[in-house]
């Protein structure tokens, strides 16, 4: 029997945020191969029985090499394997979904793409930021703040600043004062509403808001860190307004769920919809 590879999107850290038909494939799955950032709450979703990868650990700060990736998803697959690929956000917005997508089909191996809510968009939805709106803007940019090794941005910052629609960028904590200075050099106005949003849609989200000159002064002073996204455009400016997230009922409250596994999840569920860090804690069955 011929195995195959579903690439799934596992979305931004909420465990809610994963779709229905990503858990259903990771129901089916005999091997998981997935990704730091994933959430503890979608990981205890792999079946019992079921073979989990881990290809984002990081030892001496290497994670497993994109080459060896490709390499297990094809020998798994080759073995006859239901193999899902769980990645963050979207497998393709900046997910290498399809660098592993070519050795798959090289190979004539059955695979299907089961997208995902990408951090890009809910990110910004959980900080109050709605990436479009009609009265401002008309484009949304999703742009790579990620340089190679050595090199400056590859970044064409005078189209983005014509284009005049909402700058979102990810991989882009290391590289904010280069995207910040790159803007302002294109002719973008110093007072532009900014924001961050640090480990969005998960119970410990931060946002840090200004304007694009003070951004990388309030980052610092906050201590944003990866992963977080940063958002450039009018749409920031009502953040403060429409930040539902942190006004949840149990935001900031971290809670242990010590029901049995199989009871557990209903539970965990509502209370992580009113904001709760929740933590479940397995027991004897
Ligand atoms: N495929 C992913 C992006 C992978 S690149 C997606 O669609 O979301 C990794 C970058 O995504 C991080 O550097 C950060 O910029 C962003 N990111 C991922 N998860 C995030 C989160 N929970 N909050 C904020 N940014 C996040």
């Amino acid at each position: 029997m011929s195995g195959n590879v579903i690439l799934v999107g596992a979305g931004p850290g909420d465990p809610g945020l994963l779709t229905v038909k990503g858990r259903e494939a990771l129901a089916q799955a005999e091997v998981v191969v997935y990704d730091r950032l994933i959430s503890p709450a979608i990981l205890a979703m792999i079946p019992e029985g079921a073979e989990a990868i881990d290809v984002g650990k990081r030892a001496a700060r290497h994670t497993v090499p994109q080459r060896e990736i490709n390499q297990i998803l094809l020998r798994k697959a080759q073995e006859g394997k239901h193999v899902v690929r769980l990645k963050g956000g979207d497998p393709f917005v900046f997910g290498r979904g399809g660098e592993e997508l070519e050795i798959l089909a090289e190979n004539g191996i059955d695979f299907q793409v089961i997208p995902g809510v990408t951090s890009a968009v809910a990110a910004a939805a959980y900080a109050g930021i709605p990436v479009t709106h009609r009265d401002c803007c008309s484009s949304l940019h999703i742009v790579t703040g990620h340089r190679r090794e050595g090199k400056a941005l590859d970044i064409n910052f005078r189209a983005l600043v014509q284009g005049g629609g909402t700058l979102v960028f990810l991989m882009g904590v290391g590289a904010l004062r280069e995207i910040v200075s790159g803007l302002l050099e294109a002719g973008m106005a110093l007072d532009t509403p900014a924001a961050m949003v640090e480990r969005g849609t998960t119970p410990r989200q931060r946002r840090c808001g200004g304007t694009l000159s003070n951004l990388p002064e309030r980052a610092a002073e906050m201590g944003i860190s990866s992963p977080a996204v940063i958002v450039v455009g009018q749409v920031c400016a009502q953040a403060e307004k429409f930040d539902w997230f942190s006004r949840l009922p149990l935001k900031g409250r971290r809670i242990l769920v010590t029901r049995p596994k199989e009871r557990a999840g209903a539970l965990s569920e509502k209370l992580r919809a009113l904001g709760a860090d929740v933590t479940e804690f397995p027991c004897i069955r």
